[in-house]
């Protein structure tokens, strides 16, 4: 068991600010973490969480091994921690009854939710005397009456309560909202420290390559990339490999043209699966000549993927794909 916030890595501005506030004992209540998904604004939450609900903080950093430290680190499939003062609010993240509601909560975070998980308790001192910490999760789906529940809240809370809201999207929070916050900005991590979070998780280079093309700096996606189901693809990715190897290059036109009526992310998602394909193909004639060939091929797959990042429309970086692999 490790100190959450130890663990953050590609956020120098958000690391900096973060240990400057508990080194001088001046950690604001509330905050607003703003970023990209997946580039460790969750990590951070529960890694301050963690700091103010240590029993044995080692220079106002979260000791890691107290009970109240292992309690505050999420777990399970919704990423709750078991510590009753690290209180998590998202949509849809509790049952209706569990929030006094009769329906379930689908399009935003409901008064409700705030009522029975923050307001119910804003007058209470903490369970365990230490801190109280609100993490909220997509906190830009906070509905308009949640908000406003919030806001009194938010602005003067009981000594030893904390708000940490989480947002990709924070401009679209309400300015009260945003003004009673202080901002941390993080930014999307690196290429190199993306491949090397990929390395440790025991990912191969070739995937690693792949998962990269469709990460834009955001772990999260990366992995998505590499759990994607190749069952729905495998009709496009025959069609693809059949394009590639066809003496003629009508089957690369109607590649071209199935791609036309994806979306990006859908030709995105093709993509990967034919990358996919194509580097296990790579792999299974590693050190031959027709290794090296599928390994060009998932290269230019792995160059579509990223010009359909920079906004390349699905047809037209298709097409350019199918002619250049024809050519290798
Ligand atoms: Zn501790």
């Amino acid at each position: 068991m490790t100190a959450l916030l130890q663990t953050l890595r590609g956020q120098p501005v958000a690391t900096r600010v973060l240990e400057r506030a508990l080194t001088d004992g001046h950690v604001h209540h509330a905050y607003l973490f703003d970023g990209p998904p997946g580039v460790g604004k969750e990590l951070a939450a529960f890694g301050l969480a963690q700091a103010l609900v240590c029993a044995e903080p080692v220079a106002h950093f979260a000791c890691g091994t107290c009970s109240p430290c292992k309690r505050a680190v999420p777990r399970g499939e919704k990423r709750l921690p078991v510590h009753p003062d690290v209180v998590v609010l998202e949509r849809s993240l509790y049952e209706a009854a569990q929030i006094g509601r009769k329906s379930p909560e689908t399009q935003d975070i409901s008064v409700d939710q705030v009522r029975t998980l923050v307001l119910a308790r804003a007058a209470f001192r903490a369970h365990e005397d230490r801190a109280k910490v609100f993490i909220l999760r997509g906190a830009e789906e906070l509905s308009a009456s949640a908000a406003n529940a919030l806001l009194k809240t938010l602005e003067e809370p009981m000594r030893g309560t904390f708000f940490i809201l989480l947002s990709a999207q924070a401009d679209a929070l309400l300015a009260t909202i945003r003004s009673r916050t202080q901002r941390v900005r993080f930014g999307a991590l690196s290429d190199e420290l993306l491949s090397e979070l990929l390395a440790e998780r025991g990912i191969d280079p070739e995937a690693r390559a792949l998962a990269l093309a469709a990460a834009k700096g955001s772990i999260e996606l990366a992995l998505n990339a590499l759990k994607q189901d190749a069952a729905g693809y495998e009709l496009f990715v025959d069609g693809a490999i059949e394009a590639v190897l066809a003496p003629s290059f009508a089957a690369a036109l109607s590649v071209g043209e199935e791609m036309k009526r994806l979306n990006r992310d859908d030709a995105i998602a093709t993509l990967l699966a034919v990358g996919r394909k194509f580097a296990a193909t790579a792999k299974e004639h590693a050190n031959t000549q027709v290794g090296d060939l599928w390994a060009r091929r998932f290269a230019l797959v792995e160059q579509a993927i990223s010009a359909l990042h920079g906004n390349g429309s699905p047809q037209l970086v298709g097409e350019a794909l199918f002619s250049r692999l024809r050519r290798t």
